[in-house]
């Protein structure tokens, strides 16, 4: 992170008063809607439902709402079918507090101007739109931070608040693979696991719980793979008539984009999924110290140094290479011991 963040907006262990305040902010209210990003992935689902369970503990009112359903494999989660899909919301809320989420826009839903807004993020751009606003980009996932949350509000760490931050941490990480994470992480997964969390239960959900149409898709998107000059960059895609060919949705891609930063020499993955005609979405993915956040940032995107996205709009071919050219950059401005 290059800027400083507004003052009473970073939060580190030692300086929590966001935590603070947004422990009192909760106590002295009843009712909360509680959402996230669209497309919300396993710390979106995790964070949400856990804060909902904590809630609910202390005998107040807890409503999860989202822009979009929680991926199949995240079906089996308790807590799961109660979360509202919507594109508004208007019901009668004392507060309404939003998950890693940059802006209120990301959440694609109306309405949550109208509340209390409280925004916990630990994506870097966060924009600050909370009447409290409590953003820590050193946590590994927002379930961390819920973690936290659950402590100071004195909550039980019943089996379910467990679950769902566990589930955060175990996605948002990528299965213990990325950067961010700490002995902090393992020490609430520690702590998760006494609370009654099954993680073998919990990993076959996560990631043994796909149906066929997304393996032949994964086939069909690894086989059209394409790699950069220098050897170094996986470049995937997607449109809606590679969906339809194999029997698998877009929803389905989840996690292929990890898949070729398996291979040894393979540095950095962008990911350009076709929403319609020439616009995309494009996900990327690094390894290690190279910052593909930056990158993401220029296209008008944002993330994290090892995950980040943007859309985009134009000719696939001279997008691809635009970003090529860009992750190449980023490539070659890591540290030199790191290479
Ligand atoms: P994914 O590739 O899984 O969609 O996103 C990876 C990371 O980049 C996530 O942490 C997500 O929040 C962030 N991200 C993806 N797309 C965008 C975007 O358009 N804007 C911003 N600010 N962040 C994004
Ligand atoms: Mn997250």
């Amino acid at each position: 992170m290059n800027s400083t963040p507004p003052i009473g907006t970073m939060t580190t262990p030692a300086n929590n008063n966001p935590l603070h305040a947004i422990a009192a902010a909760i106590r002295s209210r009843q009712r909360f809607v509680i959402s996230s990003h669209s497309g919300p992935d396993g710390d979106a689902i995790g964070s949400s439902l856990a804060m909902a369970y904590a809630l609910r503990a202390l005998g107040k009112e807890a409503h999860v709402v989202f822009a979009d359903p929680a991926p199949g494999p995240l079906q089996a989660f308790p807590g799961v079918p109660d979360i509202e899909v919507a594109s508004e919301v208007t019901g009668d809320y004392d507060a309404a507090i939003i998950m890693e989420c940059g802006d209120l826009p990301r959440t694609g839903i109306q309405g949550f101007e109208r509340y209390f807004v409280i925004n916990i993020d630990h994506h870097p751009g966060n924009t600050n739109y909370g009447a409290l606003n409590w953003f820590d980009p050193s946590a590994a996932a927002c379930g961390e931070m819920i973690f936290d949350l659950v402590r100071v509000l004195n909550a039980p760490l019943t089996v379910d608040v467990a679950t769902h931050i566990y589930l955060a941490i175990l996605t948002d990480t990528g299965g213990f693979h990325y950067s961010h994470i700490t002995a902090k992480t393992f020490e609430i997964c520690r702590e998760t696991m006494e609370a009654g969390v099954d993680p073998v239960l919990t990993a076959r959900n996560v990631y043994d719980s796909n149906n066929m149409g997304r393996l032949k898709l994964f086939g069909a998107v690894l086989s059209a793979m394409q790699i950069d000059g220098t050897g170094r960059i996986a470049i995937v895609y997607l449109d809606h008539e590679m969906a339809r060919a194999a029997g698998g949705t877009y929803e389905d891609t989840e996690g292929l984009i990890n898949l070729p930063l398996t291979v040894k020499e393979i540095q950095a993955v962008v990911f350009f999924k076709q929403t319609a005609g020439e616009e995309y979405r494009v996900s990327m993915r690094s390894k290690g110290d190279i910052d593909i956040g930056v990158v993401a940032k220029e296209f008008g995107g944002g993330g994290h140094k090892n995950a980040a996205g943007c859309a985009a709009t134009g000719a696939i071919d001279a997008l691809q290479k635009l970003f090529i050219e860009k992750i190449e950059q980023a490539i070659d401005a890591r540290p030199a011991d790191h290479r």
